[in-house]
């Protein structure tokens, strides 16, 4: 099913969100995240995006896709396609988190939809880019993790803390061995989770 819904702002801008074989009513449980993820980024940037969306009076909406099966990485809650122009949510885990965890993921995507609007793209960016308000040694950092880097300082300055994100799903998310995510029965310790959800960060950055 899909629904169209649209941001405001100048210019404003429709999304279609749509879902492939997910539980009903996603839809309308991801649109108000989405404006809420909206709501928060910062004008300046919310209007390249918008105006980048909106360039070449495409016949289609950026889209917002909720995907299950999960199709992508199999840690990866979400990607960017399409030169930041498709949006796809893994709903195998998406669907096992809060709110509050959802909007991180998807302010993430969004900041990646940024980068596209800036000409920051994956292969634009260099270190330089980098605000240096996530720690991380620089040396170490590869092309494909400094996208993911600027993408997460990007959110941290919009009001979302990506490690929030990791933290939890270490916290309360099992890989079963038959390569379905469940919640755990009794979440992790907090602060072991919070140890390893800082290794495994550095580690995405690092590579
Ligand atoms: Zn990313």
């Amino acid at each position: 099913m899909t629904i169209r819904t649209s941001l405001q702002g100048s210019p404003s801008v429709a999304v279609e969100i749509e879902s492939r074989r997910v539980d009903r009513d996603a839809e309308q449980r991801i649109e108000p995240v989405l404006h809420g993820v909206w709501s928060h980024i910062d004008p300046l940037d919310r209007s390249n995006i918008a105006s980048y969306w909106s360039q070449n009076n495409q016949s289609r909406c950026p889209i917002i896709c909720l995907g299950d099966p999960w199709w992508g990485e199999q840690g990866s809650d979400g990607v960017c396609e399409s030169e930041g122009k498709l949006i796809w949510l893994n709903w195998t885990t998406n669907r096992l988190m809060p709110d509050r965890i959802v909007r991180i993921i998807l302010a993430h995507e969004l900041a990646h939809a940024w980068q596209w609007s800036i000409g920051k793209h994956r292969f634009a960016l260099t270190n330089d880019d980098l605000a240096g308000t996530i720690q991380v040694p620089l040396s170490r950092v590869q092309e494909s993790g400094r996208v993911e880097l600027h993408a997460d300082e990007t959110i941290l300055r919009w009001g979302f803390d990506p490690s929030e994100h990791v933290i939890w799903k270490v916290r309360h998310l099992q890989l079963k061995k038959s390569g379905e995510w469940r919640l755990r029965r009794k979440p992790l310790n907090e602060d072991r989770s919070r140890k390893r959800a800082h290794l495994q960060q550095l580690f995405a950055y690092m590579r």
